[in-house]
């Protein structure tokens, strides 16, 4: 049994909490690939290793102080290596941020430095062998990942090691530039590894204990998911709901490698697990969990023959892609067809929008209303049960919520409301108690 093992920010927070992880390691020989985040928040007023990282390049770039930032950092490290009493040559490390700092080689090299620093101490701590992911993870310049060179080049490299400890977010061109993943992205670091060395399990250890099936911040006291499938999940991150980078999955959805959330505080408690295949008898399990946001707007075109014109909504869909706008879903009836994307994308070209649509198409009525919400209802059981749609419609008009627009059609596994920002909650709160008997 191999398991690759990831942990957070906050899990590694510091010394305290590095020697709960020590703890979690040391209780099952298995946890060999450890992938860790940079020191995260010790408490809400806290700033994370990554975020001052991106503010001293702000400061260096603008020709602003930089100095006390600089020291911020070295005494975060400083402070853990000695709680955790080791010896470790911190001086070496910053002198070596310095001189970068003077060559600016670059935001991603200065950010990566948290995850490589702390992925060192914490190694020298474990007494385990430091592996820099700039030697395993091959990045291409458009930041994404050349998976087949990474994980031939990580598998070859890690089979000479029992036990490593790496850091997560970022990995190398093939010059040995770094580059970073996104945000949040020592998660996806988390799954390359599992992938690349055929892990068993891809543990995940957080704050949290799993997912949980809806907002606590909505919901009180929602139910934790037990298990869920690759594909719930990023319905349910997608929507809002935010426990794993969402690119975290991609690595192993076809590998049959399942990835377990675990809580740092609470190691005996069961967590979450994510498995590529929808582990429950759909008929018994018909809702996973429910997710949404706030801020879309929808575009709403009317015209009479609307649907004889061959390649009206291609064209209509054309334009909003020159402005580059993605969009979430486009609700057609007859003459009505209505395109719906998020505010921020929408904003800065509302009026062209309409200006071209208008000359391509002359139409009798056009018009964008702001201010709407969608939410989701997610299970891979909805497809095979008959009624759950009356019954989330049902749930909706009994609290008196109007419904704005519903597409249940094109997914077998979520159905989707739009209602107002201001009805956002009231919708979740009666989803989430008419669905609850249901949920597992
Ligand atoms: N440290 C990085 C961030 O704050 C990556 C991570 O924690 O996963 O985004």
């Amino acid at each position: 049994m191999v398991r690759t093992v990831k942990f957070g920010g906050t899990s590694l927070a510091d010394a305290q909490m590095m020697k709960r992880c020590a703890d979690i390691i040391h209780s099952d020989a298995s946890r060999r690939y450890i992938v860790v985040s940079a020191p995260g928040k010790r408490n809400p007023e806290d700033v994370k290793v990554t975020d001052l990282l991106y503010r001293l390049y702000a400061e260096k770039y603008s020709g602003r102080e930089y100095v006390d930032t600089l020291y911020q950092i070295r005494d975060r490290f400083e402070e853990m290596i000695c709680d955790l009493g080791i010896a470790f040559d911190l001086s070496a490390e910053m002198e070596e941020i310095r001189t970068g700092l003077e060559h600016l080689p670059g935001s991603d090299w200065l950010a990566s430095r948290g995850e490589y620093l702390n992925a060192k101490i914490f190694a020298a701590y474990l007494g385990v062998p430091f592996v820099d992911a700039a030697v395993l993870i091959r990045m291409k310049a458009d930041h994404t990942m050349d998976e087949e060179e990474t994980y031939r080049n990580a598998a070859e490299v890690l089979k000479h090691y029992e036990y490593a400890v790496i850091p997560g977010f970022y990995g190398a061109d093939e010059n040995g530039r770094i580059i970073t993943f996104t945000r949040g992205g020592s998660d996806v670091t988390g799954s390359v590894i599992a992938r690349a060395v055929k892990a068993d399990l891809s543990e995940n250890w957080t704050d949290v204990s799993g997912v949980l099936s809806a907002d606590p911040r909505i919901v009180k006291n929602p139910k934790r998911v037990s298990m869920l499938s690759y594909r719930e999940l990023r319905e349910l991150s997608y929507m809002g709901a935010s426990v794993l980078h969402e690119d975290a999955v991609f690595p192993l959805k076809n590998t049959g490698i399942p990835i377990e959330i675990r809580n740092t505080m609470d190691p005996e408690a069961e967590g979450t697990r994510i498995a590529a295949v929808y582990p429950f008898d759909r008929d018994k399990h018909l809702v996973t969990g429910i997710a949404g946001k706030k801020g879309f707007s929808n575009l709403q075109i009317e015209m009479a023959m609307m649907n004889s014109q061959v390649g009206f909504g291609a064209k209509v869909l054309e334009i909003f892609a020159d402005h580059g706008i993605s969009y979430e879903h486009t609700p057609t009836s007859i003459d009505i067809m209505s395109v719906i994307a998020e505010t921020v994308y929408m904003e800065s070209c509302r009026n062209e929008l309409i200006q071209e649509i208008n000359e391509a198409f002359h139409p009798d009525r056009i018009f964008i209303e702001d201010g709407l919400a969608l939410v989701a209802v997610v299970g891979e059981g909805i497809s095979a049960n008959v009624g759950v749609a009356a019954r989330v419609l049902q749930s909706i008009a009994d609290a008196g919520i109007s419904v704005k627009m519903i597409d249940a059609g094109c997914s077998e596994l979520n159905i989707i409301i739009g209602v107002t920002e201001a009805d956002y909650e009231k919708t979740i709160r009666s989803l989430y108690d008419s669905l609850e008997e249901y949920m597992h």
